[in-house]
């Protein structure tokens, strides 16, 4: 006997493909955050834990940012780099070699990372 042809088959192929796309717009999402959190820098006192509607600190705005003096632009800056977050020769703020920056990074990251398993537990129910 010939059994009637099913679309079990079909239906298997398709929930296949529907979580690999669903797979897909999450990696999407995850670069997007990914972006956002290393651009999260004050530009007004250049410290890592605010934004700039939220600055209580100095105006570093016009400061030089290889420095952080104020009497010149960076362009010309003979200076050796300096950090004002830490107030440390040798590196300048917003950077990787920057302690203050790889903790507030850090902090960032963990704080998305909850948030975005809490979405993924939206989408998942
Ligand atoms: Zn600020
Ligand atoms: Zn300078
Ligand atoms: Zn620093």
């Amino acid at each position: 006997m010939h059994s009637i042809p099913s679309n079990s088959d079909n239906e298997q192929r398709s929930a296949k493909k529907l979580l690999t796309e669903e797979y897909l717009t999450i990696g999407v999402v995850r670069c997007t955050i990914e972006k956002r959190i290393r651009m999260s820098q004050c530009y007004r006192c250049w410290s890592y834990n605010h934004r700039i509607n939220e600055c209580n600190g100095p105006d570093r705005s016009k400061h030089c940012y290889k420095c952080g003096e104020n009497d010149h632009m960076a362009k010309y800056c003979e200076n050796l780099e300096k950090c004002p977050i830490c107030n440390t020769i040798g590196h300048k703020a917003g950077t990787l070699k920057c302690k203050a920056f790889r903790t507030a990074l850090t902090r960032a990251r963990n704080e998305e990372k909850k948030k975005q398993l809490q979405t993924t537990k939206r989408i998942a129910h």
